[in-house]
C-alpha cells in the first residue's frame, strides 16, 4: 500500500521522547505522523523520576499540573535493619523553590502515567500514535525517506521528509543505519515490577540490605495507586520467575523476617544494565532520540529526561527548517545533545557505583538545571563585557510586574513555540520578526522588574537584549554595538 499523503516528519516510537516530540511538532502545525509496533501503550512504571528541568518542560508543554497531580513527591527512604529497626533518611538533596528555579524536587510519576499524559495532550491537538505499526525498513534520499511499515492492515509505504528514531535501546534505526554503539555493559543485572503487596507502609521507600549486590531489594510505592515499584540486583546469568509466586519467593529468600506477601503483579522485567553512547545522532534525514541514542542505567533518574529534552530540542529545529530557516540548524542537534548525553551517561555510571556501596544521594547534579550549550554554534554572546547571564544558559524563570500593576511570570512569557527578545529599555522597531515576542522592561515600558530580580538574575546594562530560544535556552546576549549581528542570527527564527 503506497500511502497517499506524505508528512514532513514521520517519529518511530510513542514513549517518552516520540510522544514528546509530538507534541512539539503539533503545537507548530508540522504535519507528521508518531508509529509504535506495541498493540497497547507501554503499561510498566520504569522511569519514575521526573527532574526539575523536565518539569519546566513539561510546563512549557502544558502538561505539568496534571502530572503533578497524578504523581507525587519522592518519599523518604526507610533502611530496615536485620533487627526490625530502621533509619529513616533522605536519598535527595532537598531545596527549596526559587524565583529563578520554581521546581526543584524530582516528580514521582509512573513511567506509563507520563507517557498517557502526553498523550492526552497530543490529542488535544488531534493526534494520536498508530499502535501495532511497526517500521520494518527504509531509504533515504537527497529529497527524503521512504519507510515501510507493517501495520494490522497490511504493508504500507511511507514517505517523509524526516524520519525521527524515537525507538528505544534496541532502535531499528540505529542498527539500519550501522551507527556505533560504544559503551559498556555494567555487570550489573536486575528486576524491576509493579506489585501489591502487604506488610509495609506506604509513606517511605523501603530499603533491605542496601549496599549488598546479592540481598539489596527496595519497594517505592508509587503515588496514588496500590503498587510498589519493586527493584532488586539479581545474578547475572540464569532464569528469574517473575510469577507472583517467584517474586514471592524472592522476597522471602531476601527478607526472610519481614513476612511480606505479594497479592499481585502488575508488570516486571529483568534488564542488564549498560551504558551506551551511538556515535552519531543524525545520518542525512534520520535522527535519533532517546534511548536510541544513548541507554544508561537507571541510577539517578536521567534516562527519562535525557530523551524527553533530546525531543525537546530537535522539535524548534525541525519546525524551523520546515518553516525555512537554514537546513544547517538540523546539525546542532547532535553538536548539542550528544556531549550532553556523555555526561549523563557518566554520571548515571557513577551513581551505580555509589548504589553498590550502599552509598547513592542524589544532588543538584541530577536535576538536569545547569545543563546547558554555551560551546554550541548557536550560542552568541555579542556585549563588550560578560554579562551574568551568557549565550546557552537556560533562561532562568523570574516575577515581573506588568505596566498595569499585573504580576507576570518571565516563564508565562516565553511558554508556546515562539523566540523571545528581552529587552532592558526600549527595543528598535526594526527587530520586529514573524516568530518572536518582543518584551521592554524599564520604567514606562510595557514590562517592570520589581525588586531588581531581573536586573541581578540576567545581569543586562541598560540597552541590552537577550534572546531566548523556543527551548528556554539563550541564543544570544547582545548589547547596542552587539545588536548588528542581530540580522544574521535571525535567521534561525520562524
Ligand atoms: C527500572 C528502570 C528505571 C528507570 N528509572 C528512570 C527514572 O527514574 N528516570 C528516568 O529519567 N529514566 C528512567 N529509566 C529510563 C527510561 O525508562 C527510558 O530512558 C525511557 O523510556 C526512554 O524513552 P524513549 O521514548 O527514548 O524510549 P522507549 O520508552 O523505550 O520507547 C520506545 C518506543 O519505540 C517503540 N518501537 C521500537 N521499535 C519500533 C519499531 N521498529 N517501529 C515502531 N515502534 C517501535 C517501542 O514499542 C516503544 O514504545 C528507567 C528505566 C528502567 C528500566
Amino acid at each position: 500500500m503506497k500511502d497517499p499523503t506524505p508528512v514532513d516528519v514521520l517519529i518511530c516510537g510513542a514513549g517518552a521522547a516520540g510522544l514528546t516530540l509530538a507534541i512539539d511538532l503539533a503545537r507548530r502545525g508540522v504535519r507528521f505522523r508518531l508509529i509504535d509496533k506495541l498493540d497497547q501503550p507501554f503499561a510498566g512504571s520504569r522511569g519514575k523520576g521526573i527532574q526539575p528541568r523536565t518539569q519546566e518542560v513539561f510546563e512549557d508543554l502544558g502538561v505539568i499540573d496534571r502530572l503533578t497531580a497524578m504523581g507525587g513527591h519522592y518519599p523518604a527512604q526507610r533502611v530496615h535493619h536485620a533487627d526490625g529497626t530502621w533509619r529513616d533518611g533522605q536519598g535527595l538533596v532537598v531545596e527549596a523553590p526559587s524565583a529563578g528555579e520554581p521546581y526543584r524536587m524530582p516528580l514521582l510519576v509512573p513511567q506509563n502515567r507520563t507517557e498517557a499524559v502526553l498523550r492526552a495532550r497530543l490529542a488535544a491537538f488531534g493526534h494520536a500514535p498508530d499502535q501495532a505499526h511497526e517500521l520494518v525498513s527504509f531509504t533515504q534520499d537527497a529529497a527524503g525517506v521512504e519507510a515501510t511499515i507493517r501495520t494490522p492492515d497490511g504493508v504500507e509505504v511511507r514517505r517523509c521528509r524526516y524520519l525521527i528514531g524515537a525507538d528505544g535501546g534496541r532502535s531499528t534505526i540505529r542498527q539500519a543505519l550501522k551507527i556505533d554503539f560504544a559503551g559498556r555493559s555494567l555487570g550489573v543485572r536486575a528486576i524491576v515490577a509493579d506489585i501489591q503487596l502487604d506488610g509495609l507502609a506506604r509513606d517511605v521507600w523501603h530499603q533491605f540490605n542496601p549496599g549488598d549486590m546479592q540481598k539489596h531489594v527496595s519497594f517505592c510505592p508509587l503515588p496514588q495507586s496500590d503498587l510498589f515499584q519493586l527493584q532488586a540486583p539479581v545474578p547475572t546469568g540464569g532464569d528469574v520467575d517473575l510469577s507472583p509466586g517467584g517474586l514471592q519467593s524472592f522476597i522471602d529468600a531476601r527478607v526472610p523476617q519481614t513476612g511480606l506477601a505479594v497479592l499481585g503483579v502488575a508488570w516486571a522485567s529483568a534488564y542488564s544494565m549498560s551504558a551506551w553512547l551511538a556515535a552519531r545522532f543524525r545520518v542525512g534525514r534520520v535522527f535519533l532520540v532517546g534511548d536510541a541514542a544513548h541507554v544508561h542505567p537507571p541510577t539517578g533518574g536521567q534516562g527519562l529526561n535525557t530523551s524527553v529534552q533530546d525531543a525537546y530540542n530537535l522539535g524548534w529545529k525541525l519546525g524551523a527548517v520546515l518553516a525555512g530557516a537554514p537546513e544547517t540548524l538540523l546539525d546542532t542537534f547532535e553538536e548539542e545533545r550528544r556531549p550532553i548525553a556523555g555526561d549523563m551517561l557518566r554520571l548515571a555510571s557513577d551513581l551505580l557505583d555509589a548504589a553498590k556501596r550502599g552509598e547513592m544521594r542524589r544532588g543538584r547534579e541530577v536535576q538536569q538545571l545547569d545543563l546547558g550549550y554555551g560551546a554550541s554554534s548557536l550560542s552568541l554572546n555579542a556585549t563588550a563585557g560578560p554579562r551574568a547571564l551568557r549565550a546557552g544558559d537556560r533562561a532562568p524563570d523570574l516575577p515581573l510586574i506588568g505596566a498595569g500593576g499585573q504580576r507576570r511570570r518571565l516563564f508565562d512569557l516565553l511558554q508556546g513555540p515562539h523566540w523571545t527578545l528581552i529587552a532592558s529599555g526600549p527595543a528598535p522597531v526594526s527587530l520586529a520578526r514573524k516568530g518572536l515576542h518582543i518584551h521592554e522592561i524599564g520604567t514606562g515600558l510595557a514590562l517592570r522588574d520589581p525588586i531588581g530580580q531581573f536586573s541581578a538574575s540576567y545581569g543586562l546594562a541598560d540597552g541590552d537584549m537577550v534572546l531566548i530560544r523556543p527551548d528556554g535556552y539563550v541564543g544570544a546576549v547582545m548589547d547596542a554595538t552587539g545588536l548588528a549581528r542581530f540580522p544574521a542570527y535571525s535567521a534561525w527564527l520562524r
